[in-house]
């Protein structure tokens, strides 16, 4: 066994997410394994643009009050303990809720193939989708 060296905390780009959001990498698995694992933290009001997972992606709280919504105006509430699952393909959307900080283990597979993302992001969520969806 070896003790895995960690990599520093990433800041969540402007482009794809909206608020603070930091990311730890937990795991990366190296061929044959694709396994995909990540803390993700949200500040409060913090969440996701729209994005699909290839492979899918669960999504596991740890910390906090979350949020996933869908396309269809689906919308969980996540809490410390809650995992949720979107399929492949799935649009949808992640995060904190407006009034508390989240955090979530995010966990997915590779591809297997360069030329197809893991992720693929379209456009922020409007302020109206995101306040409808608060508890
Ligand atoms: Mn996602």
């Amino acid at each position: 066994m070896q003790k895995l060296t960690k990599s520093a905390t990433g800041k969540g780009p402007a482009e794809n997410f909206a608020g603070e959001v930091w990311f730890d990498q937990i795991y990366r698995g190296e061929e044959p394994s694709r396994a995909r694992v990540n803390a993700v933290h949200f500040a409060p009001g913090a969440h996701t643009a729209w994005h699909t997972h290839t492979m899918g992606q669960t999504l596991h709280v740890t910390e906090g009050v979350g949020l996933v919504g869908t396309r269809e105006g689906q919308v969980i509430v996540m809490r410390p303990g809650d995992t949720v699952h979107t399929p492949p393909g799935e649009w949808h959307w992640h995060g904190a809720t407006a009034e508390c900080f989240m955090t979530h283990l995010a966990i997915w597979d590779g591809t297997g193939d360069p030329d197809v993302p893991e992720t693929t992001w379209g456009e922020h969520v409007t302020d109206a989708d995101y306040h409808r969806a608060q508890p």
